[in-house]
């Protein structure tokens, strides 16, 4: 299973090249970007605002943001 990129880490968070890396301990984001590239850092300073790199992911992110209730289409 691959783990979430969380919401909180600004464009990471939707980003393609982002990759979460877990271990027991601690929770990073790993910018793929930094292996082609040396001007990014491999463990970006979260969150992310602003980005030369930042390209969108095909998927859109998990809406986690939703209401309870929200969607109901009962009469
Ligand atoms: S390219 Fe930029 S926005 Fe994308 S993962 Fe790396 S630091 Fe984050």
């Amino acid at each position: 299973m691959t783990p979430q990129v969380p919401s909180t880490a600004g464009l990471c968070a939707t980003c393609a090249h982002a990759r979460a890396v877990v271990t027991p301990r601690s929770r990073f984001l790993l910018c793929e970007k930094s292996r082609e590239d040396a001007q990014f850092a491999r463990y970006p300073r979260l969150p992310v605002i602003a980005c030369a790199g930042y390209e969108p992911r095909a998927q859109g992110p998990s809406d986690t943001s939703r209401e309870p209730g929200e969607g109901s289409t009962e009469k």
